[in-house]
């Protein structure tokens, strides 16, 4: 059985059209599915059309959450649930197309564990998300222990021994790409071109871009506490060398006002040592909130639906 799981947030104008569509391929494959929609927090009729999809299909499951907890938590919760010999995860905008599903479970039928899908191009990306895109993979693949493909997307194919592994990873800040490109196993990629959303706009605000970028970073690796601790290495020898300066200055009687020196001094070491503390700070937060031990998740209908998902903890 293959499930198919896919997180939505406010796509009331995508669900019923993708439904169709994924409909449609499984059909062809003549395989047994079922396709989890986890409405994560949605505020439009979302969770009114999973539920209606869940009643007239009986491939069809519908989870809600009680809020909105990110696309990377939808993902996972979809994969808890999933009871499929094989789990595709899938955006619900139509910019991971239906029609690539045979394909992957082609991969897997060879006997790949893993099918990683590559984005060459997304139709419509503007500028500015192409280079910033790019950049950040160059970073973080430079300070990361295990690599993370450039234009990797979260459509993917595992196997239910790689994915039975992945959900032991309970994680709160979690970067799934970076988690499975680590996790070993087969792995395979195949390539194609993100299509233009079907309706409606990009779910993701620059806000969430940015702490979903640092939280790959932080969750990935310890890299920039180490960076930070050679920058002070590196400014305190500036400051040895300084010292040497003035002193050299006094002895020779030519020691001045020193107005300028102080001012841009306190402000460079000043902005070092807040820029070094936040990276601290971050890493802090992280232990805070994963020592927190909370549920990655709840659902707004709570009772049955967790009663037969062994990940989630209570
Ligand atoms: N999504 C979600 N929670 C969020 C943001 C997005 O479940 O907080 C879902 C969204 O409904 C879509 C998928 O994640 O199915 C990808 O989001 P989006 O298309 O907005 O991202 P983009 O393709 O612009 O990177
Ligand atoms: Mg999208």
């Amino acid at each position: 059985m293959i499930s198919i799981v896919t997180p939505v947030y406010n796509e009331e104008g995508n669900v019923v059209y993708f439904h169709d569509e994924v409909t449609k391929v499984m059909k062809e494959l003549a395989m047994d599915y079922e396709i989890i929609y986890v409405n994560d927090g949605s505020r439009d009729r979302t969770d009114e059309l999973i539920h209606q999809l869940a009643d007239r299909d009986p491939h069809v499951r519908a989870l809600t959450f009680a809020r909105n907890f990110g696309h990377q938590i939808a993902i996972t919760c979809g994969m808890d649930f999933a009871k499929g010999d094989a789990v595709i995860t899938m955006d619900g905008d139509m910019q991971h197309p239906p029609a690539l599903i045979p394909k992957l479970i082609e991969k897997w039928q060879e006997g790949y564990d893993i099918v990683q899908t590559i984005r060459t191009a997304t139709e419509d990306a503007g500028f500015l998300k192409k280079i910033t895109s790019s950049g950040y993979y160059a970073v973080i693949n430079s300070i990361s222990t295990t690599r993370v493909v450039p234009g990797g997307s979260d459509f993917r194919l595992m196997d239910r021994k790689a994915l039975n592994t992945f959900l032991k990873f309970r994680e709160h800040s979690r970067f799934i790409r970076g988690i499975v490109g680590g996790l070993g196993f087969r792995q395979t990629s195949i390539e194609f071109e993100a299509p233009a959303r079907h309706a409606g706009v990009s779910k993701f605000s620059m806000k969430k871009m940015i702490h979903f970028a640092m939280d790959g970073i932080i969750t990935n690796s310890t890299i920039p506490l180490r960076i930070s601790f050679y920058i002070g290495l590196l400014s305190a020898f500036a400051g040895f060398l300084l010292i040497l300066h003035v002193l050299y200055c006094v002895i020779t009687g030519q020691a001045v006002p020193g107005w300028a020196t102080m001012t841009i001094l306190i402000s460079i070491f000043g902005s070092l040592n807040l820029m070094c503390l936040g990276i601290l700070g971050e890493y802090i937060g992280h232990v805070f909130e994963e020592t927190r031990n909370r549920p990655l998740y709840w659902l707004s209908d709570d009772s049955a639906a967790h009663e037969d998902n062994p990940y989630y903890k209570t």
